[in-house]
């Protein structure tokens, strides 16, 4: 099962005016840096703090009326089920979301001021799952994937049609990478308007799931660990249907970034770009400052998500060494203080 660009325009004209045509701005310092221009994609903006409105937007849309009824349920690490509660709301339909313990409270409270119902079950993603596979069985509800799905997929890639037609010069696209569900989509759009371009997924080296799973050519299962990137965390699905084989024909390369990283990403994205972004949300812009990627044309780097604990914020802004940046092995040192 593969997601077209046929598709992806499709799934942009059923969710304008569900969901915001974010910006997307030259990094004047990112460019120094690359050598090269480079330009962010600002959905951090986007309504619900996260690109996951797109692919939950287009989903809700496609229900049919009996299900409507029921409603829908999700397991999620925090920004799909956020994504979820605000599109089925806007809808009037009933919206239960799973998740586990290592979700942070932040995003918790978010969704239950949605008006979502709460399930918190287990200490993986794949308990959360399990009690979503649960209720859809029990209770009739449909469930809403938050990646390995076609419709969700469709409509992250709504992202990738907006980046070509705001930089149609664009080389190189670097893409977050977790479920996939993001970085197919995009790389579908992108390729199919422009088959040249080389996208770039990029996870957290705790846990990547998605790159174990490319590197062994099946979806594997990976050890879930704490990181600042908690919205990359979880795994494909061992029976995944549509990201895996879609990531595996269309990403380029995948790199892998350290804490260490990815808050230099955060502080970087704060202090030089003014924007607020979680730890997933700055892992492409970590890549470039670490000098993990390369490009012989302009490169778009993706700005995935701003919805990080606001004190975890602080602390990775003014410098301190955040307990995510302590548990790396190769430690580069106090970044600085706030004065
Ligand atoms: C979900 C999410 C991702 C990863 O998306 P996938 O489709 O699971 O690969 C990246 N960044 C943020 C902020 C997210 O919420």
């Amino acid at each position: 099962m593969t997601v077209t660009l046929h598709d992806i325009r499709a799934a942009a004209t059923r969710i304008a005016g569900r969901i915001d045509q974010t910006a997307m701005v030259r990094s004047p310092s990112l460019s120094a840096l690359a050598g090269i221009p480079v330009q962010l994609k600002l959905e951090n903006r986007q309504v619900t703090g996260s690109f996951k409105l797109r692919g939950a937007s287009n989903a809700i849309a496609q229900l049919d009326a009996a299900v409507k009824l029921k409603g829908v349920v999700a397991a999620s690490t925090g920004n799909h089920g956020r994504a979820l509660a605000h599109a089925a709301r806007l809808e009037g339909i009933r919206v239960v979301i799973c998740m586990s313990r290592l979700v942070p409270s932040n995003k918790v409270d978010e969704i239950r001021l949605l008006g979502a119902e709460l399930r918190i079950v287990g200490d993986s993603q794949d308990d959360a799952q399990i009690e979503a596979e649960r209720l859809a069985a029990e209770e009739g509800l449909q469930m809403v994937p938050p990646f390995d799905h076609p419709h969700v997929v469709a409509g992250q890639g709504t992202l990738g049609l907006e980046i070509i037609e705001t930089a149609p010069d664009v080389e190189t696209v670097l893409v977050q990478l977790s479920g996939g569900g993001l970085a197919a989509g995009v790389a579908a759009a992108v390729k199919g308007l422009k088959p040249t371009i080389r996208v770039v997924g990029l996870s957290m080296a705790r846990g990547a799931a998605m790159k174990a799973s490319l590197d062994a050519k099946r979806p594997v299962a990976v050890e879930e660990l704490p990181t600042l990137a908690d919205s990359l965390g979880g795994g494909i699905g061992l029976d995944n249907r549509v990201t895996f084989s879609m990531c595996h024909d269309l990403l380029d390369e995948v790199v892998l970034l350290s804490e260490v990283e990815i808050a230099q990403g955060v502080r970087h994205l704060y202090a030089q770009e003014r924007e607020i972004a979680e730890g997933a949300g700055a892992i492409a812009v970590a890549a470039l400052l670490a000098g993990k990627v390369s490009s012989n044309g302009p490169i778009v780097a993706l700005v995935s998500g701003r919805n990080i604990d606001m004190e975890l914020h602080r602390r990775i802004v003014c410098g301190e060494l955040t307990e995510f940046e302590r548990m790396d092995v190769a430690k580069k040192g106090n970044p600085g203080r706030c004065h």
